[in-house]
Parts: C-alpha cells; structure tokens; sequence
C-alpha cells in the first residue's frame, strides 16, 4: 500500500503476490458480513464408540456460503476470523446454534449425544469465555455434561498457567474437554497431566495412512497407550477405511469419526442418520 502511495516501485509486488493479498482482503471484507447475511452454517459428523458402535457424539464444522464463491472452507477463513478477531462473534453463534440443536435433536427423543464445539486460540484467551459459555449453557438450557470444547496443543501451552486456570474452570462447570490434532502440536507430555482433559483426537494426518505406513502405525499405538495410561479417552479423526477402522479397533481405541461412517453433514440430515438409527457394525 505505502509503495502505492508513493507512485514508487508498485511493481515491486509480483503479480502473483498482489491477487493473494486482494484475493485475501476481498475475502476478510466479505467475512465481516457473513454472519449477519445467514451465510455461515453449520455441518454435523458423528463420532461413533469402538466398544458399541453406536453414535455417542457430534463434531460441530462452520461451513460459509458465500454468494459467489461457493463453499468456502473454513481452513480458508478460519484464519482470517481469527487475524481480525471476527472468530470472537462467529465463535459464540457456533456455540450458541450447537448448543441449540442438540437439545433440539433430545426434544425430538434422541439419546443424548455429546455435541463438540472447536475454539480458536483467540476465542480461549478472551477474558470473558468463561461468562460467554455459562451464558450460552443458561440460554440454551443444555446440560454442559454434554458440551465438549476441542482445544489445540499450541493454544494449551501458550501460557500454560492461564490455560490450566481457564480449563479448570470449564471442567468444573461439568464441561468436557478434548486435544484436537493430538500429535501434530508442540506435545508436552509433563504438561498433558496437568490439564483436566478428557479425551485424546489422534490427527487423521496419522489416521490416513495407518495401513501402509508403519511410522503412523506406531505413533496411533502410542497415542492410545499414552491415552489410556492417563486415564483419558482416545478418538480417531479422518477414519476412512475398513482397514483403518479394524485396525483402531484390535488397539483398544474408544471411538472413530470419519467419511467411513459419514462425512459432515447439515443439521436435517444428521437427523434422518439418527431416525435410521444408525450405527457401524464391528467386527467382535
Ligand atoms: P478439525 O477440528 O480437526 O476437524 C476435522 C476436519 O476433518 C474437518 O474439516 C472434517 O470435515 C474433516 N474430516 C472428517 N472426517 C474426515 C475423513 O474421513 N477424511 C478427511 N480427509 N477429512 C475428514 P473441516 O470441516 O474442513 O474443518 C477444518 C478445520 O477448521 C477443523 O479441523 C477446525 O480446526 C476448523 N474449524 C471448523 N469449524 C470450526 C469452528 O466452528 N470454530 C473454529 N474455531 N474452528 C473450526
Ligand atoms: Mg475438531
Ligand atoms: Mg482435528
Ligand atoms: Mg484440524
């Protein structure tokens, strides 16, 4: 922009850098309306347990569709809503309609599930989470037994002290937490003791090629050893496969979630997979 001004060396900036960063503002001033617009949404994946292959979970992913671009993922715009701190006010809809539907989904007679609900390192370090959580339990009237919030390793160990305050607080409240990516992080092991976690999400990067690759072999056996020692709960993301999910099975994992089962899906469709009654045949 400064070079611009000037009328100096525009050409400076390749051709290629500059869409980018159009490409990028165009995409964060679209954002900063996309929540009052009713363009973002929200999909639903299943987590299903090992142990009765029944679902006893529920993955919340913001989806946004943008008027002229399609279906943005939020890999894309993630970002951008935390950079401009826009994932404060979308974070707090995500919670809020999550929240919602799952007690809309027990009204209508469905067991319980646990509804999951993913937080950005920003949203975590708001001073106010703590009163925007209890506030939205309050609105909504669910049980925070079945709330579970996925918080990254990066965001955990950032300020460590902080973090063990604020997680103390949300599990004393009957809230579950979960570490997502689990391994891809900075994975203190001393540190993972002192958090009041509750389950484990093994990243589907060691999940995906499981079968053929003994390294991922070795780590997902790990993590589960490592999960279970420590008296948490282990899940498997991105669970594609027959073969993926026999072999998390005969290693004692608790619970898988991926395309194998079902891929994300809107809130209506989530609910005809529970009028079905749906559930994954193990093999025993
Ligand atoms: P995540 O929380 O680790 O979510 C898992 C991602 O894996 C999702 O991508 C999901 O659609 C995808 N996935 C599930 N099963 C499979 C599978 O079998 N194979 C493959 N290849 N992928 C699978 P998605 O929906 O694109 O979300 C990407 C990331 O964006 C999430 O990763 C999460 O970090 C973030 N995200 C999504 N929704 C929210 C949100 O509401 N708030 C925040 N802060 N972040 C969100
Ligand atoms: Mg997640
Ligand atoms: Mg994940
Ligand atoms: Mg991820």
């Amino acid at each position: 922009h400064q070079a611009q001004r000037q009328g100096s060396n525009y050409q400076f900036y390749s051709t290629d850098i500059n869409n980018g960063l159009q490409e990028r503002l165009a995409l964060e001033s679209e954002l900063y309306y996309a929540l009052d617009r009713g363009e973002l949404l929200l999909h639903y994946q299943p987590q299903v347990s090992l142990h009765s292959g029944r679902i006893i979970g529920v993955e919340t992913l913001i989806r946004w569709q943008n008027p002229t671009r399609g279906l943005v993922s939020p890999a894309k715009f993630i970002p951008i809503a935390e950079e401009t701190g826009l994932i404060v006010p979308i974070g707090e809809w995500v919670l809020r309609t999550a929240c919602a539907q799952s007690l809309a989904w027990q009204a209508q007679g469905f067991p319980a599930l646990k509804i999951a609900v993913n937080l950005s390192a920003r949203q975590f370090k708001q001073q106010n989470l703590v009163e925007t959580v209890t506030q939205v339990l309050d609105a909504t009237g669910l049980d925070p037994n079945y709330l579970e919030l996925e918080l990254t390793e990066s965001l955990m160990v950032d300020n460590i002290q902080q973090s063990i305050n604020v997680m103390q607080q949300l599990h004393n409240m009957g809230i579950v937490l979960s570490v997502d990516d689990f391994g891809t992080g900075y994975s203190s092991l001393n540190y993972l003791k002192r958090f009041p976690i509750h389950t484990l999400k093994i990243d589907q990067s060691f999940v995906c090629d499981l079968v053929v690759n003994s390294d991922d072999a070795a780590i997902v056996d790990a993590i589960i050893s490592l999960a279970h020692s420590l008296n948490l709960s282990v899940i498997a993301e991105g669970v594609e496969s027959q073969e993926q999910l026999d072999y998390l099975q005969t290693k004692g994992c608790d619970e898988v979630q991926g395309y194998y089962f079902s891929r994300p899906l809107p809130a209506n469709t989530f609910t005809q997979l529970l009028q079905e009654g749906k559930t994954l045949s193990l093999a025993v």
